[in-house]
């Protein structure tokens, strides 16, 4: 692993669902301490993408290239897979998703959410994660919330509970897919706030999001994807200060 190289960088990537070709040959710089925005309509392969980037989708043809070391692959085109599991783990753990739904355990409460994928898969000391779990939970706002379960809380504070866990994998990204979209405009500004702290604070990010706003206020470089093909990308001042296509400008001027 090199750590001059970027954290995520993706080249040439194609992506389809049996004859539905979802992305036709994108490429993606994330550096590390960078945010990079992915804009673009419903459809247009930004989840895909996100997916492919930590290989929890395949895709079949093109580079995934991790802080420098390109994922090793067995096969071509359909029958292309993963070659080295050890390698697979290795990105999946250092490429932290955030969902749109949250997706915290119900059964679990909020502490045990966030320390349970750094003492089952990094198998790290208990003692030692809790330690940090609660430090994590505080950094987003929450830290009086630890030993309840998620169903008490709001869904901005769920989705708090959810950046803390994939924080708490200390992971050399965070992905984040849509996080504000499945919340009331009130709770939104509160997840935004932390989004904004961790940009600030040099975290490497790649952002899906509706909210073009936190995209322009956060971003270092924003993607505007349509049909599976980058129609353009730039500085946030550029994409929405100056769009040049005549999509972009289509997508703005529709409030998206
Ligand atoms: P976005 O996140 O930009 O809305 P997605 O990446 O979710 O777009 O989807 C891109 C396209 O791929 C859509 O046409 C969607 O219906 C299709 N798609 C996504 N996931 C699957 C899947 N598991 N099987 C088949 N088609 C899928
Ligand atoms: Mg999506």
């Amino acid at each position: 692993m090199s750590d001059t190289a970027p954290v995520i960088e993706i080249r040439n990537l194609h992506k389809s669902y049996g004859s539905l070709e979802v992305l036709r040959g994108v490429d993606i710089t994330a550096p590390a301490g960078h945010v990079v925005s992915l804009i673009g309509s419903s459809g247009s392969g930004k989840s895909t993408l996100l997916r492919c980037a930590n290989l929890l989708e395949e895709s079949q043809q093109g580079d995934v290239v991790f802080c420098g070391e390109p994922v090793k692959w067995r096969g071509s085109g359909m029958n292309r897979h993963p070659a080295d599991r050890k390698q697979m783990i290795r990105i999946r753990t250092n490429l932290s998703m955030v969902f749109q739904q949250f997706n915290l355990w119900a059964h679990m409460t909020i502490l045990q959410n966030v320390m349970e994928a750094p003492v089952t898969v990094l198998k790290r000391e208990r003692a030692e994660v809790e330690a940090a779990a609660r430090g994590y939970l505080e950094k987003v706002g929450i830290g009086d919330k630890a030993d309840v379960y998620p169903a008490q809380l709001s869904g901005g504070q769920q989705q708090r509970a959810a950046i803390a866990r994939a924080l708490a994998m200390e992971p050399k990204a965070l992905l984040f897919d849509e996080p504000t979209s499945a919340l009331d405009p009130e709770l939104e500004q509160e997840v935004v706030r932390v989004i904004k702290a961790l940009a600030e604070e040099g975290r490497t990010m790649v952002l899906v999001t509706h909210d073009m706003s936190m995209a322009r206020d956060v971003s270092d470089h924003v993607v505007f994807l349509h049909k599976g093909l980058i129609e353009e990308e730039g500085p946030p001042e550029q994409l929405f200060g100056a769009p040049r296509s005549e999509r972009l400008r289509g997508f703005l001027s529709a409030g998206q």
